[in-house]
């Protein structure tokens, strides 16, 4: 909130204009009558969701910090800005006049983003509190487990190596450490003993999104299995906000990123049931409309919050090809207040392709074999640069059940070869 009184004393000129939050009818893009929504990243997941909304005939502005983003290459038009300089942000909105303000990654002025909530602006989905509190893993453990009460890893901040070191003393080991501005990974290590303790500080101070110093020292939870458990919340046929559930996605992670997703996971019936209730409360306290990926570490039938996506989530990348309606398809269609229908059609799986090499404007060699492989689809994201830990694509895999699906996504990945 910090910089609320410089935005509103350094861009007086943004201008205040109610417009309608959900659009009763459809304009034709790029006419003073054209739906617009503006995408703020625009990566894989969000060149997934402009694609749906192109589909339905509406006008889309991509955002990223670079230039030729997966997602700026299928909009209607494309900027390049740093989306965590609130004026920068509050500027664009302005000259853009979106009716939707849709983020796509967590590093974002959300301050920037209350405002044009405030003053009507645009809808910010699913709102601006959800993307402030998801931004920051205190904000979220904090509302899921002290106030709405659920059951979480035990839990606590900290901001030095003596905290680190107290906090390990009374949550036991192992434990995780991770900062609490990072995502996939970043910056996160297992600590098995006290002798892991300073090593994992330094690596979670050196991975944190921003310099922040402040960390989550997490009970290790030995799961079984870990889901994302996709929640929709679109208006429903009595005309209000309702709660909408995919079947759970079971998923693979390696370092904090997911290299395999499928989907439907096999639960017992009280696991589902708790997940889906887990779901309902923490979605509902975040509000708006729009998907989320609720991810949850089940051990039996008891169920463990751990986070929050308010956006489609990289495991769901999967329902491009198990659903009858994707994530993408799901976020577009809630968004623009339409009706949602999670309906499973198929088993399938997801298994990520990286980048291999450290390169610009790479090529990828095999993809005729990968697409070889029965009832197998590539997504090669068109990033400009690889890395060799960075998501470059991915294969999309369906089969009579979750294993065949599984094993054909993964030869399909293995057989794409990024080449310089
Ligand atoms: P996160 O960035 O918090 O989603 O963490 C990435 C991955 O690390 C999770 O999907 C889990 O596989 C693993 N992980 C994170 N926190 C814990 C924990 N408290 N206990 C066990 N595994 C964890």
């Amino acid at each position: 909130m910090r910089n609320r009184a410089r935005i509103e004393k350094l861009c007086p000129h943004i201008v205040v204009t109610m417009r309608e939050q959900a659009p009763g009818r459809f304009g034709t893009p790029l006419t003073a009558g054209a739906t617009r929504v503006m995408l703020l990243g625009s990566g894989e997941l969000g060149k997934e969701v402009i694609i749906a909304l192109q589909r339905l005939g509406v006008e889309v502005i991509a955002v990223d910090r670079y230039d030729n983003a997966p997602g700026h290459q299928v909009a209607h038009r494309a900027h390049t800005i740093d989306m965590s300089d609130p004026e920068a942000l509050l500027r664009l909105v302005d000259a853009e006049k979106p009716h939707f303000v849709v983020p796509e990654i967590e590093a974002i002025a959300t301050d920037a983003l209350a405002t044009v909530e405030e003053r009507g602006v645009a809808v910010v989905v699913p709102t601006a509190r959800a993307t402030q509190l998801t931004m920051n893993r205190e904000g979220i453990r904090r509302l899921a487990a002290e106030e709405l009460g659920l059951p979480t890893s035990p839990y606590e901040f900290a901001e030095s190596l003596e905290e680190v070191r107290a906090a390990t003393g009374r949550i036991g080991f192992p434990c995780v450490i991770k900062p609490v501005m990072s995502s996939s990974g970043k910056g996160q290590s297992t600590m098995r003993a006290a002798d892991d303790v300073e090593k994992a500080w330094d690596y979670a101070l050196a991975g944190g999104r921003v310099n922040y110093g402040r960390v989550i020292v997490e009970g290790f939870v030995d799961f079984d299995y870990e889901i994302t458990q996709l929640t929709v919340r679109a208006i429903g046929s009595d005309g209000e906000v309702g709660t909408f559930f995919c079947e759970p996605i079971g998923h693979l992670q390696d370092s904090g990123d997911y290299v395999e997703s499928w989907q439907p996971q096999p639960m017992s019936d009280t696991a589902l049931a708790r997940s889906r209730e887990v779901a309902e409360k923490v979605t509902s306290a975040l509000g708006g409309r729009g998907i989320f990926g609720v991810e949850l570490f089940v051990k039996g039938d008891d169920v463990y919050f751990s986070e929050v996506s308010p956006r489609p989530h990289d495991t769901g990348l999967v329902t491009l090809r198990t659903q009858r309606l994707s994530e993408f398809e799901l976020h577009a269609r809630a968004i623009l207040g339409l009706p949602v229908d999670t309906t499973l059609t198929t088993p399938g799986a997801s298994a990520v392709i990286y980048g291999k090499l450290d390169a610009a404007g790479i090529g990828f060699e095999g993809v005729a074999d990968a697409m070889a492989v029965p009832e197998t689809d590539l997504r090669l994201f068109g990033k400009p640069e690889s890395f060799a830990r960075r998501r470059m694509g991915v294969a999309v895999s369906t089969g009579p059940d979750v294993e065949t699906a599984r094993s054909r996504a993964r030869e399909a990945a293995s057989r794409v070869e990024p080449v310089a």
